[in-house]
């Protein structure tokens, strides 16, 4: 298969995670017989050193251009008082506006040797995995009327959650045809008791489950889920929400995983002709200028968004499984840095990567 994957390194510990990332995706691309095509461009900060701009022209083509684009991080603290155009981070909204992707897709997993940094009991996160697919382009934070109005006591203010059809039906489409490659359950979350919005998400997402025969689906009430994602995070297969409630679910989903430094993301929309997804993959993690240039960078969260790339956008879960099991194995063998509280010295940025492309090579010629 051909792997159009555009990298964007971006800003601080960006660039450093993503030349890791970006060995694991060509270890990879060899081992399994893949023609890797990449191109590189620039966003964020340093994107306005060049060219005054935090998302380019150039950029923008190259990533219509691409498949699946990888991002590092943008951000650096010059720009910290800069006005909003003129901010690393609108480079991140610029790009996923343009590439359309209305599903984030956030992996929750427990790896045995980070079981000690949840903070809940190992018996509850052990064999914990799943993902929540969060809607990312409707309801509350887009809905109009917005805004605040009035003076004195007849101040008020005003946020819509709007939701179409056609909105609820494209990511429910997602989450059931993820859950139809994994465990086949999709668990959806709303608020249908209180909310019509909620009404109508349940009522489309149960009748987009009929097209999927092979795979069960249950609802959850947004409260419950909040619960039950500490209480029982195991029982989660695929768990489908809006935008909100998405917002607030994946980062207490994050806190099961251990350390920032180990979290990827995953942004989608729709499918390109070559029949690979749109998706933006990129590390939940900023650019930490307070460690950046050192090599002290936890790379596993960008290699963990080449695995989401690989499995997401070109439906090659062997090889995203084959990096899953090597991160697997350097948590297992200590190789890790100083985040992780390693037992004994740290492991550098470039240390991790290459155990990583190590522990591939190991599994292709023992397969
Ligand atoms: P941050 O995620 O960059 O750092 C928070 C803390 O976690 C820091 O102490 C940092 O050293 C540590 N950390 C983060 N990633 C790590 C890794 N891979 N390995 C080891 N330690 C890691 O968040 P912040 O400090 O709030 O933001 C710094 C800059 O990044 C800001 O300019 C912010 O706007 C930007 N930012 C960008 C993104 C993005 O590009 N998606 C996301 C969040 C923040």
């Amino acid at each position: 298969m051909r792997l159009n994957v555009l990298l964007l390194p971006g800003d601080g510990i960006g660039v450093e995670v993503i030349r890791e990332a970006s060995k694991v995706l060509a270890r990879i691309a060899d081992s399994f017989g893949h023609e890797l095509a990449l191109s590189e461009g620039l966003l964020g900060g340093i994107a306005i050193h060049q060219t005054g701009s935090p998302f380019p022209d150039g950029t923008r083509d190259l990533a219509l251009k691409a498949d699946a684009t990888l991002l590092g991080a943008v951000g650096l603290p010059e720009f910290d008082n800069a006005p909003p155009d003129k901010r690393p981070e609108r480079g991140l909204l610029g790009i996923r506006k343009v590439l359309g992707v209305y599903a984030n897709l956030r992996p929750v997993r427990s790896y045995r040797a980070l079981i000690d940094s949840s903070p809940l009991k190992n018996e509850l996160v052990d064999g914990t995995d799943m993902i929540i697919v969060r809607e990312l382009t409707g309801g509350l934070y887009y809905g109009t009327p917005r805004g605040i109005f009035g003076s004195g006591t007849t101040e008020h203010a005003v946020n819509t959650m709007a939701y179409t059809r056609s909105e609820i039906e494209r990511v429910a489409h997602m989450a059931f045809q993820l859950a139809s490659k994994r465990r086949n359950k999709v668990t959806s979350v709303d608020k249908s008791n209180v909310l019509e919005n909620s009404q109508l998400w349940r009522r489309v997402v149960t009748e987009v489950a009929a097209d999927y025969s092979g795979v069960t689906l249950d609802h959850i009430l947004v409260d419950n889920c909040a619960m039950q994602l500490v209480l029982n995070p195991k029982r989660f297969d695929v768990v489908l929400t809006e935008n909100l409630f998405g917002d607030i679910l994946s980062d207490e989903g994050a806190v099961l995983a251990g350390s920032i430094g180990m979290l990827p993301s995953a942004s989608i929309g729709d499918k390109r002709p070559s029949g690979a997804w749109v998706g933006l993959y990129e590390p939940v993690h900023g650019s930490a200028p307070d460690i950046a240039g050192q090599g002290k960078a936890n790379p596993l969260g960008a290699i963990g968004s080449v695995a989401a790339m690989l499995e997401y956008s070109f439906g090659l879960v062997d090889e995203a499984r084959a990096v899953y099991g090597a991160i697997e194995q350097v948590l297992n063998n200590g190789r890790v840095t100083a985040d992780l509280k390693p037992a004994g010295k740290p492991a550098s940025t470039a240390e991790v990567g290459d155990a990583i492309c190590e522990a591939l090579s190991a599994r292709a010629v023992s397969a």
